[in-house]
């Protein structure tokens, strides 16, 4: 058999089920096992603990599948697994006649490391993230479109991280059709067109869903301004509450092209948006010059600090942009402001805010915590599980 012995002490995590094992925490591996392969975790003083996939190439040495070491990991154990994570959505109704698009599988945080699934209408995207997962891909297809009924799914596992897994990046079609090049989705009511083959992550962010509702309850009447904009998908929800105007920015043109698009869908008059693409850091600093000014700010950046070794840049950089939006408010204006960064915690991002709204000379009270959605749940024993956070700042004086 083939098997991974921990160091004195290193099991501790384990019997705490979180799922990762460290290059670091492994006193010996025997039997040689190859890249996924499923190996029987043992503490030092040999106590079989779990079963977990190795990683030859990867710091993260294993993942575990499962704590009880008499189960079986097998096309039956990913079945469950799948049917696990399924059932949690239907019963939080994340399907319904308003909203077609959620996210069925979280990887460690629906027992299945490296395993997304994001389901847009009858279209499925899988990313494929650890070397686990690749060797059972085949079954997992298999199951995913016997529990879902859906046969169409397309592969974007075109990610940076698989290196760090000794992956090549995959991306295509593995069953059914190619996506349409705009999936037509439906989110909380309002229409959008999904780009699955191009788009960033799998063409939307799904997590954002209940933070954009919330969103909508600060925006009737405001001129708002939607940072990071992606697709327009704050914008279109910002005006449908009742906004009188949305400034967009975003760097990417056929994100900006595509938010355009989704307003038309929407029957949003085009004098109540105005689309920028330019880069926010450098635009923020053009509007402050020129005294502009708005009621709301949203700052949904993209990922800063990946992991904790770029916490400082990114400290700096949400420093920058929070500075900066709290100075283009006015008096009595909201700040939503968000940080996906999973090597930024909660703490340090609040404290951040904090001092950006310090340099900027206002008082803000926090009004609301914001964090994803209930299908990208956070598993208890699996903090890195719970990455985006949001804080919603109204300014006092
Ligand atoms: N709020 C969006 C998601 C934002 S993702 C939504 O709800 O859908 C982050 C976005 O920031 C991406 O669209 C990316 O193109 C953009 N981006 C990254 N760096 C940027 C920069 N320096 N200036 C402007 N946009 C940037």
């Amino acid at each position: 058999m083939k098997t991974i012995r921990l160091k004195p002490g290193r099991e501790k995590s384990i019997l705490r089920h979180h799922p990762w094992i460290f290059s670091g925490a492994i006193e010996r591996v025997t039997g040689n096992p190859a890249a996924g392969e499923t190996v029987d975790v043992v503490d030092a003083i040999d106590n079989h603990i779990a079963k977990a996939a190795f990683s030859p190439a990867s710091s993260i040495r294993a993942r575990v599948w499962t704590f009880d070491p008499a189960e079986e990991i097998d096309a039956s154990f990913f079945s469950k697994r799948i049917d696990t994570a399924i059932s949690l959505r239907n019963n939080l109704h994340i399907f319904n006649s308003k909203n077609n698009i959620g996210r069925l599988i979280h990887a460690e945080s629906d027992d299945i490391p490296g395993l997304i699934v994001d389901r847009y209408d009858n279209q499925l995207i899988v990313q494929i993230l650890s070397a686990g997962v690749e060797i059972w891909r085949s079954v997992i297809f298999d199951a995913l479109i016997q529990q879902t009924g859906i046969k169409n799914i397309f592969e974007r596992s075109d990610v940076e991280v698989r290196k760090l897994e000794g992956l090549e990046e995959r991306v295509g079609v593995i069953s059914g059709l190619m996506p349409r090049p705009e999936i037509a989705v439906t989110e909380n009511s309002i229409k959008f067109l999904v780009d699955g083959v191009h788009g960033q992550k799998t063409g939307f962010y799904i997590d954002q869903r209940e933070n954009r509702k919330a969103m909508q309850a600060f925006a009737a009447g405001k001129d708002v301004l939607n940072c990071f904009s992606y697709t327009g998908a704050f914008s279109v929800y910002a005006l449908a509450a009742g906004a009188v105007h949305v400034t967009s920015i975003d760097s990417s043109e056929e994100a900006n092209q595509l938010a355009l698009k989704n307003l038309a869908l929407n029957n949003i008059p085009i004098e109540g948006a105005t689309q920028i693409t330019a880069d926010v850091f450098h635009e923020l600093r053009t509007m402050r010059d020129k005294a502009q000014s708005f009621d709301m700010i949203i700052l949904d950046p993209p990922k800063f600090a990946p992991t904790a070794a770029q916490v400082r840049s990114a400290a700096r950089g949400y420093k920058d942009i929070n500075l900066l939006a709290f100075k283009l408010l006015r008096p009595g204006g909201t700040l939503i402001t968000f940080s996906c960064s999973g090597g930024v915690s909660q703490d340090l991002f609040q404290k951040i805010v904090a001092d950006a709204a310090l340099d900027a000379g206002v008082e803000a009270k926090i009004i609301q915590y914001l964090t994803q959605g209930p299908d990208h749940p956070i598993g208890l024993n699996f903090p890195e599980g719970s990455y985006l956070k949001g804080l919603v700042c109204r300014i006092t004086k």
